[in-house]
């Protein structure tokens, strides 16, 4: 197929690319670079530096893309709380352009990244899909927003597309001399933060809060292997039927608190990881794990690499060979 991906020069959507090139796809990625990475770039994608919203200049309907996958986003759920501008008009407003330039020329497959922050806090654990959504952060309410116009745009317009809902993704892709992985800057996320304290590249871990209704008090999240969850991609391209927007949601069913976290990254590294309480951040769910029943049952995903140990591994290789040692 031909495939436009957004976000190609990001962690996920690299990654997807990566995968999408060595299954024979033509694939041109759409990336402005405000978070990606040349660095990330497939060698064999062509590479368009734009934002989503002026996608239509890429997607034209005599270029005859059969498909997008859509990643390019803001993702950093405490960053939208406090600059939740940046989120509606970045992660909605182009959105809904690219999905008006996919109308326009004519796209019948549709691939978005969702995420597991539409529930909120769940009122069923492990999540379904038909959970209810109530997002206790911006970044989550955008992406929720998106959800649904897919689903109009399913209905009205007969687009084949897949949310794919992903939980928290960790791990690098390590293969055949390539290294592809997790690289925000600043970086928000947990496992990253901890392999750069277990490093020396940071004095300690803050833990943002310990008074969540769980067992030691700190939230709970969902771990996914990139590698795990980039399959996926391929499975839904492939699963994708004019008129319908199936929703999937993607992680492992199984639950580890930011101090296990802590304690996985202390092992795999060898090194310590000082933790230090610190205030809750605003509009984090206490506990997010998924029922991904429905991309077992339907998509014929199974997860390779399900434990913690594997991705902290991945990534603290990617972390020491791509980071650390080309410092
Ligand atoms: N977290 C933390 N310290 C950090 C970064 C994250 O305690 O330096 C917590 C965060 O509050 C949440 C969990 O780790 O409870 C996962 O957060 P992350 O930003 O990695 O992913 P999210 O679940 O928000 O997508």
């Amino acid at each position: 197929m031909k495939l436009l991906v957004t976000g190609g020069a990001g962690y996920i959507g690299g990654i997807v690319t990566r995968m999408l090139v060595d299954a024979g796809h033509e694939v041109v990625v759409l990336d402005d670079l405000s978070t990606g990475h040349t660095e990330a770039l497939a060698p064999e994608a062509t590479f368009v530096n734009a934002r989503v919203h002026d996608a239509a200049q890429v997607l034209t309907p005599a270029a005859g893309f059969d498909g997008v996958l859509h990643f390019a986003a803001f993702i950093a759920a405490g960053e939208s709380m406090t600059r939740p501008e940046l989120y509606w008009e970045n992660n909605t407003v182009g959105s809904l352009a690219l999905i008006d330039a996919a109308r326009a020329a004519g796209v019948r497959r549709f691939v978005f990244s969702s995420t597991a922050a539409v529930y909120g806090n769940p009122t069923e654990l492990p999540i379904p899909e038909s959970a209810v959504k109530a997002p206790t952060n911006t970044y989550g309410a955008t992406k929720l927003a998106v959800d649904m116009a897919l689903t109009s745009e399913a209905i009205g317009h007969d687009l084949g597309a897949v949310s794919l809902r992903y939980f928290n993704v960790a791990g690098a892709y390590l293969r055949d001399g390539v290294q592809l992985g997790e690289r925000h800057d600043p970086e928000t996320h947990l496992i990253p933060i901890a392999l750069q304290v277990a490093a020396g590249r940071r004095e300690k871990l803050q833990i943002f809060g310990d008074d969540y209704p769980t067992a030691d008090g700190t939230c709970v999240r969902d771990y996914i292997h990139i590698e795990d969850l980039a399959r996926a991609h391929l499975l839904a391209l492939e699963a994708a039927r004019p008129g319908e927007h199936r929703i999937y949601n993607l992680g492992n069913g199984n639950g580890f608190s930011n101090r296990a976290v802590a304690e996985v990254v202390r092992e795999v590294t060898g090194r310590p990881v000082p933790v230090e309480i610190a205030p809750r951040r605003e509009g984090d769910p206490a506990e997010l794990v998924a029922s991904s029943d429905r991309a077992r049952t339907e998509l014929g995903w199974t997860p390779a690499k399900p434990t913690l140990h594997d991705m902290v591994g991945d990534a603290w290789a990617f972390y020491r060979s791509q980071i650390l040692e080309k410092a």
